[in-house]
Order: C-alpha cells, then structure tokens, then sequence
C-alpha cells in the first residue's frame, strides 16, 4: 500500500528536529503525531510563523511515534511512501526508528518522490492545496491529491512504481 508523508521540522547544519508528521494511506487511514522532544530555541522565524501556530501542542516522544507508525503500517508486507522532495522528511523519518539500517525489515530504505515525477513530466501545474499548508497532515493528504493527479497524466509510471500485490 502507498503512504503519503510529510513532516515539518528544524533544519540546522547536521540536525533535522521533527516537530510533527503526518502519514496518509492509501485506503484513506491517516496518522498524525507531534513530537515533544523539539528545540523551539533553534527555530527560525519562519518556522515559528507558519509551523508552530498550527500545532495541537499535544506532543508524544519520537520513539513512541516509531512505534505508532510501525502499528500504522503493520500487517502490510510492502509499504511504498511517497513524499514530495521528502529527501529531509525521509531522514527524519528513519530516525523515528533509529536509523535506516533499523527500520522495520518490510519497509524499503527509500521514499519516492513526487517532485521528480512531475519534473519528468515538463512540470504540469500541480493541484492547488486547498486549506492549511505546513501542517504536515494537510500536506500529506495534498501529496496524496498529487499522486492521483500525475498516476492520471502517466499511468506507466504509476503502474510502474507500485509495490508488489501481497
Ligand atoms: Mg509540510
């Protein structure tokens, strides 16, 4: 099954600080979770513009957050996610379980990443995000609106690119 990710974070030389991740599948189950391990103090103004204000402020230590999203996933022996330039959603989203080399064995070490897709395409103009951006489970569900929209302008790929049929 695919899942669509996003995370909002602290990016500093060296660190990526996750303040909150949101995951949706492909049946329509969503995850969301904060973190209450985050340095507010190396922040940027941005950050504390966009991202915090929209924070439930219930946050959960990041391992706990590992072991939801392993529930999340769990009886799926071929997750597939998917993120758009998720290059730093995807470090901070290994980490939630230690590393890369501790995911858990069915998930792939990769994410796919939907802003390469649609530059192979020549760049269409995406599907608008409607509602709240930088809150990471609004943005998961627009990636999941991205999806469908490239899976119908190129099928191959998208056919392609699926996991394997359990
Ligand atoms: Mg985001």
């Amino acid at each position: 099954m695919k899942y669509f990710i996003d995370t909002e974070f602290i990016d500093q030389p060296y660190t990526l600080d996750m303040i909150s991740i949101g995951l949706v599948a492909e049946d329509g189950r969503e995850y969301y979770a904060e973190s209450n391990e985050v340095d507010w103090s190396r922040a940027s103004q941005w950050t504390l513009t966009h991202v915090k204000p929209q924070l439930d402020g219930v946050g959960m230590e990041r391992e706990k957050i590992g072991y939801a999203i392993r529930r999340f996933c769990e009886h799926d022996p071929h997750p597939e996610f998917w993120g758009y330039f998720p290059a730093h959603d995807w470090v901070v989203f290994c980490w939630l379980f230690g590393g890369m080399g501790e995911l858990p064995f069915q998930f792939p070490q990769h994410c796919l990443d939907l802003r390469q897709w649609a530059q192979s395409l020549g760049d269409p103009e995406l599907p608008h995000q409607a509602g709240a951006r930088h809150h990471a489970l609004a943005d998961a569900w627009w990636t999941r609106e991205v999806w469908a929209f490239l899976a119908g302008l190129d099928p191959k790929t998208a056919a392609a690119l699926a996991p394997p049929k359990p």
